[in-house]
């Protein structure tokens, strides 16, 4: 093809490509880019976590608070953190610009306080916020007030505490044939 040719081909075309990153580009809605965490929401639950495919995602315990951490590095936008949060605390955006110079620009972490056992006071592996949101689903579950009651007490216990409390009320129940 002739450069003449060309040129008459290219004015007949229009133009084919785009200007980015000069002028932005606009990304479909249902665009799979950034997972971005509301703290505010998060439980620290650890179930986005435990979902990730790519182990973007770790929940992990430390000097007494759970730390929620992601790295964009290794994140493959397959949106299964947001399917599996039971709050709604993370979502995919519609952000894709992540390059950096930096392999730390590319890391996010939120931290939350642990719990600790209403029994002997010792700290659990698990968040404040996650036994609060536990006793708010036993609170408006249709379970009798009793075992309401008896089920949220459990919920803020270490395991060695709770299975005190669960020994002594067995031992209620069969050996004395208290409740
Ligand atoms: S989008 Fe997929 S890979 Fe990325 S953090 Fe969520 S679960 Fe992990
Ligand atoms: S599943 Fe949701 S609430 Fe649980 S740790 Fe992940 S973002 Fe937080």
């Amino acid at each position: 093809m002739s450069l003449l040719q060309i040129l008459k081909h290219s004015k007949r075309r229009g133009i084919v490509t785009i200007r980015y990153p000069l002028v932005p580009i606009e990304v479909d809605e249902l665009y799979r880019g950034k997972p971005e965490l509301d703290p505010e929401l998060c439980i620290a639950c650890g179930a986005c976590a435990n979902a990730c495919p790519a182990e973007a995602l770790t929940v992990e315990s430390s000097n007494g608070v759970k730390i929620w951490r992601i790295f964009y590095g290794r994140c493959i936008y397959c949106a299964r953190c947001q399917e599996v949060c039971p709050v709604g605390a993370i979502k995919l955006t519609r952000e894709f610009e992540l390059a950096s110079k930096s392999r730390e620009d590319l890391f996010y972490e939120a931290r939350f306080a642990l719990a600790r056992c209403s029994s002997c006071g010792g700290v659990m592996d698990v968040s404040q916020r996650e036994v609060d949101y536990a006793r708010e689903l036993i609170e408006i579950s249709e379970l009798p007030p009793e075992l309401k009651e008896e089920l949220s007490r459990y919920v803020a216990m270490c395991q060695k505490c709770k299975r005190r409390a669960f020994a002594e009320n067995l031992a209620g129940v069969y050996i004395h044939g208290e409740r």
